[in-house]
């Protein structure tokens, strides 16, 4: 079987083990040179005719100077990865191996598809000539699934001490996916306007030390759980925003009965679906700020009393709350604790979908893919793009593949993989929207 130059390049690029961990320490950073190494030899015309400025050491800007006045569009991706779980793999995770017509490995859907994808298309485009009217930079992140302060933060720093502004920023993000789960027929391309943020605290609770042969009415522990319970038994209010009821009319409009008028009308019905919403807990997370409780520690020996016990909550906060609203409603529960703050982090803001840049995208999505309903979505999880809001207004987050819910699972799973067709309509959408885009 004969591939493709791209597929074959995609195959190569997922060999490197570029995989990040919470202690930049832990990362072998060999690797990481190796890569970018193999993007300068793989790439030869990205690397002539393109600026590259290396920020901190690991994360490539590219820029492609344009002829015209516009502010530039910047394209964003991540090469590090997710570690693996080698022995639960049907094939070795790093081998990129090439087999049914997928190519697998870490970091097949997740990121190294996307900057494979652009580098492909911008390398083509060079070939052939082409030269964009907006100037177009394209930075890769080396630390997305680690919170990216090393990579992302960098650069958008750099960006702001440069006074380089963008009219739009593209991510990954959503997808185009089968829309049986929202009840309607036709796929769906969802968009990502906006992130909710996540924040850490770290709760200690105190009790009497000792021999627990006498025990107090309630130790550490019993009180960490009574905290716990009443926490998840009274959860954040429900909200509505922008960018869910706008997804909610739009996918309603493809559906019909109650269900359909709900969700076309559902602010003034709220009242009326949020009890379903509640019940689902993807729908649940895209109307309230969530708590998991995540890690607890107590005791060391079954026959003594621990002094102290502590619970870590990873919070994941809805548009229209900040982390001090969070605080202080964990503090209004009243029960008696030393809170911190491990990690705190605004949610972004809302990207508007009324600009000529959601237009393009949403016609690039509909000539590529199968005409599908195109609607912007909130983002549960992160992307590196929630540290660009203060170069761009108009952040979308986006990866033109075609992923059923069962494909999406693979994200940071055994087994990742992409199908060919999928990457093919990656190098045709890219060169396709970077046309349309830049003139
Ligand atoms: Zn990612």
């Amino acid at each position: 079987m004969q591939y493709s130059e791209g597929v074959l390049n995609l195959s190569r690029a997922l060999q490197f083990k570029t995989v990040s961990s919470s202690d930049i320490k832990d990362f072998d950073l060999e690797e990481f040179s190796s890569f970018l190494d193999f993007l300068r030899e793989t790439y030869p015309l990205v690397h002539e005719k393109l600026e590259l400025t290396m920020i901190n050491d690991y994360s490539p800007v590219y820029y492609w100077k344009g002829s015209g006045e516009d502010l530039p569009i910047l394209f964003l991706a991540h090469y590090d990865v997710v570690p693996v779980n080698e022995g639960s793999w049907s094939v070795p995770p790093f081998s990129g191996k090439i087999e049914d017509g997928r190519v697998w490995g870490r970091g097949s859907i997740d990121d190294k598809n996307s900057i494979i994808g652009l580098m492909e298309s911008v390398e083509k485009l060079l070939s052939e000539g082409y030269s964009p009217k907006r100037s177009i930079y394209l930075a890769f992140g080396y630390d997305e699934e680690t919170l990216g302060k090393y990579g992302a933060t960098k650069i958008a720093e750099y960006f702001k001490e440069n006074g380089i502004r963008f009219d739009y920023v593209l991510d990954e993000g959503g997808v185009v996916t089968n829309g049986d789960a929202m009840g309607v027929e036709s796929d769906i391309a969802l968009i990502g306007v906006a992130e909710k943020s996540q924040c850490n605290f770290e709760f200690t609770f105190t009790g009497d030390q000792g021999h627990s042969s006498a025990p107090p009415k309630s130790t550490s522990i019993g009180k960490m759980a009574a905290f716990i319970k009443d926490v998840e038994d009274h959860p954040r209010e429900m909200r509505l925003t922008p960018p869910v009821e706008e997804m909610l009319g739009i996918v309603g409009s493809h559906k019909k009965g109650f269900s359909g008028f709900a969700m076309r009308n559902a602010r003034a019905l709220f009242f009326a679906i949020k009890k379903a919403m509640a019940s689902n807990k993807q729908t649940n997370a895209l109307l309230r700020t969530t708590v998991a409780f995540t890690i607890t520690s107590g005791g060391i020996a079954p026959n003594a009393l621990p002094d102290k016990a502590k619970v870590v909550a990873n919070v994941r906060v809805l548009q229209g709350d900040t982390p001090e609203d969070i605080e202080k409603w964990f503090k209004s529960f009243n029960h008696e604790f030393e809170i911190k703050a491990l990690a705190l982090e605004e949610p972004t803001g809302i990207s508007p979908t009324n600009t000529k840049g959601f237009e393009i995208l949403k016609s690039c999505i509909g000539e590529v893919f199968d005409n599908p309903v195109v609607s912007p979505y909130l983002m549960i999880g992160g992307t590196d793009s929630r540290h660009y809001g203060e170069v761009c207004d108009n952040i979308y987050r986006f990866m033109p593949c075609m992923l059923t819910s069962k494909d999406l699972e693979l994200m940071h799973a055994d087994d990742e993989h992409i199908t060919i067709e999928n990457f093919e309509k990656m190098l045709e959408f890219y060169p396709l929207f970077i046309k349309k885009i830049c003139g």
